[in-house]
Order: C-alpha cells, then structure tokens, then sequence
C-alpha cells in the first residue's frame, strides 16, 4: 500500500474535501464523521471476498463525503472494498439512522409515484433480460426490495414472489399496494415464514455491494433456490465510469466510493467468490433501450448459477493489475474533460437547444 490514486483521493485534516451537498446531508455527514472521532463507530479490518492472500493497492483515503474511509483495490481480482470497515454495531446504527437521509434517498410524500415507476423499470429490464429461463408460474425473490414496485411488476405477470427488506416504511407501501410475502430482515426471514418454497431466480439490484460477507450470503441462498435457478446480481460498475454517468460522475472514481458500498466488483471478483460459494458466475448483457433511473450510470449484470459437483475452476490470476491501470488512466482523462462519457455529456448539451438554453439562464442567473 502506498500513494493514492491522484491527490485528490488524500485525507486532509486540515483542508478536508468539501461535497456538494444539502444541509441535512451535511449535518448527517459531520455526525457520522463524530461517531468515527469519538469510537461510538468502530472500524475492523477486511479481505477481498475473493478469497486471495491480502495484497492491494491504495486508491483513496477519503469517500465521496470527505469521509476518512480508505479504499484499496485487490491486485488479485481488481473488486475495490473499504479497509478497515465499519463492524456490524456500526452499520447497523447507521442503516437505521443516517443511510437514506445522508444519501438524499428519503421517500416524501408526494415522491412515491415516481419511487415506484422506478422500480418498475428494473423490474421490466430483469424480465426482458431472464423470464425466458423462468418456469411459467415461477418463484421469484428479491433481497432489499424496498417498496417492493418491483415484485409487484413481476407479480402482474403471473410469478409467485417475495421479498425482504430492513426499511418498514417502504414496505408497508408496498403491502398497500398489494405485493405478496413482504418480510423484514434478510432472507433468512424468507426462509422462516415459508420454508416450503424454492425459488427460480433471486436478485439483488444495487443491493450485493451493501452485503458484509456475499460469500456467506451466496452459501444462504442455497438453501432457497431451486437445483436449476439462479441469481441475478446488479451492481454499480466502476470499471466502465469513463464511458457513462450523470455529469458530476462520469470518471469520476470518488463519487463510487461511499460508505454504504462496502465493495465495488469487478466481473472477475464476482466470479471467484461466486465459485467459494458452489456457483458459476457469467456476465449478462441486458437490452440497452431498456432504460432505468440506474442505467445512466455503469451497471455490471451477473448471472449466478449452483455449479455441478465437480466444481467451476475458476482461474485465480491475477487481474489487478490491469484494473489499477484502468482506474489512473481513467483519473488522468478525468482530471482534463477528457473521459468518453465527458465528451459525450458535453456534445449532448451542445446539441440539446434546450440544455444549452437552461445552462445559459443558468450562468446569468449568478
Ligand atoms: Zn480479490
């Protein structure tokens, strides 16, 4: 472990980086930044789930937030993870407390209709991409599914469902709203309240990243999925950040890193801690016209399957390396305008009338 990616990745006591953020998330950020001061949040050191010996490379000492969490990058498969990590007292206080709020995610009044059609559009995108290989009338689970608009998508279709998730609030909604087997908790809760049902397919949309241990929540699934089903796993993708993202992301390697996102996978990192669990893993290209709130930014799609007796051989060399190379080629492009999606966003706006009008009132209005 040595430098960080570029300097801007350094903690600075004195001058620490400064997000742009609303009041309340600023609030929300200096009281986790005090549990972290005075020990109330403690920290533990992490592996890579990939199972290799420890051997990273430094990539930031600070998140998006400003936030004094260092982030190394496994020369071994590539996965990036926070080390050291918040313990399980920690997280838990502050999934409960601070999360939704300090990410400007909390659900309002007069929000829930475009929070649902959100859902709706990836529960569109996961059909398209494998309702082919679900038997008619199926099993489908989804982990962390918040209001569950999701499941009800996939419900209206015919399939059986459930889902678990730790935010009441929102799922209460979604009881409301009609969807069937709603649980608090993990899977496990799942598994409790109907222990007869095996399931086709389960999916964690831009929920595996969250997960402490994924190769100990791989292992639980098996218990409730079908000999022939499998595991839909979609998460943020930072090894495509040059090509696509919102304006404020694209390249930009330090909006990904954030405390709630314990890991961020590359396809190989996926793959190999899939393969200690008795999985197979591919990576699943969805239909590119299918368009979600999430798909403006990199997604990476992997199919997960329980691998035959003799065990998926899975290669253990190392990729690292190459991922390492793409991430300081991507901050150098970065730092000059000069990423793909950079260029395309500013393209976009020059030939949107409309954009280049609001961007014009935008700069008057100063
Ligand atoms: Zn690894």
């Amino acid at each position: 472990m040595s430098q960080v990616l570029s300097p801007r990745f350094a903690f600075n006591p004195t001058h620490p980086f400064k997000p742009s953020v609303s009041a309340t998330q600023r609030e929300l950020i200096d009281l986790v930044r005090s549990k972290l001061d005075a020990g109330e949040y403690r920290l533990h050191p992490t592996t890579c789930p990939c199972g290799a010996e420890k051997n990273d490379a430094l990539l930031s000492e600070i998140d998006r937030y400003g936030l004094p969490f260092k982030s190394v990058l496994c020369l071994s498969c590539g996965t990036v993870r926070i080390d050291p990590y918040l313990d399980e007292a920690s997280l838990g206080d502050f999934y409960t407390h601070t999360y939704r709020r300090m990410y400007g995610m909390d659900l309002e009044e007069g929000t829930y209709d475009s929070y649902f059609a959100s859902q709706r559009s990836y529960a569109e995108k996961i059909l398209a991409t494998v309702a082919d290989e679900l038997p008619e009338g199926g099993w489908v689970c989804e982990v962390g599914c918040g209001g569950g608009g999701a499941l009800k998508t996939i419900q209206d279709r015919g399939f059986h469902v459930a889902g678990c998730d730790y935010d009441t609030t929102v799922m209460e909604l979604g009881k409301q709203n009609g969807v069937a087997n709603l649980f608090y908790g993990s899977i496990d809760a799942i598994g409790n309240a109907m222990p007869e049902v095996k399931f086709d397919l389960i999916y964690l949309h831009h929920v595996f990243e969250h997960l402490t241990d994924p190769v100990a929540f791989l292992n639980q699934c098996r218990n409730f999925l079908n000999p022939n089903g499998q595991i839909l796993v979609i998460v943020p993708d930072i090894y495509h950040i040059d090509e696509i993202g919102h304006p404020a992301a694209v390249g930009n390697l330090l909006m990904y890193l954030h405390l709630a996102h314990k890991y961020n996978f590359s396809i190989e990192g996926v793959q190999r801690l899939a393969s200690r669990a008795g999985y197979c893993a591919e990576k699943v290209v969805p239909d590119a016209e299918l368009e979600t709130p999430w798909s403006k930014s990199p997604e990476l799609w992997v199919k997960l399957c329980l691998a035959a007796a003799t065990g998926e051989n899975t290669t253990s060399e190392p990729v690292g390396t190459r991922y390492l190379k793409y991430l300081k080629r991507t901050e150098s492009l970065y730092g000059m305008g000069l990423c793909k999606g950079q260029i395309a966003n500013k393209l976009e706006t020059l030939t949107s009338p409309d954009r280049l009008w609001h961007k014009v009132k935008r700069v008057f209005a100063r």
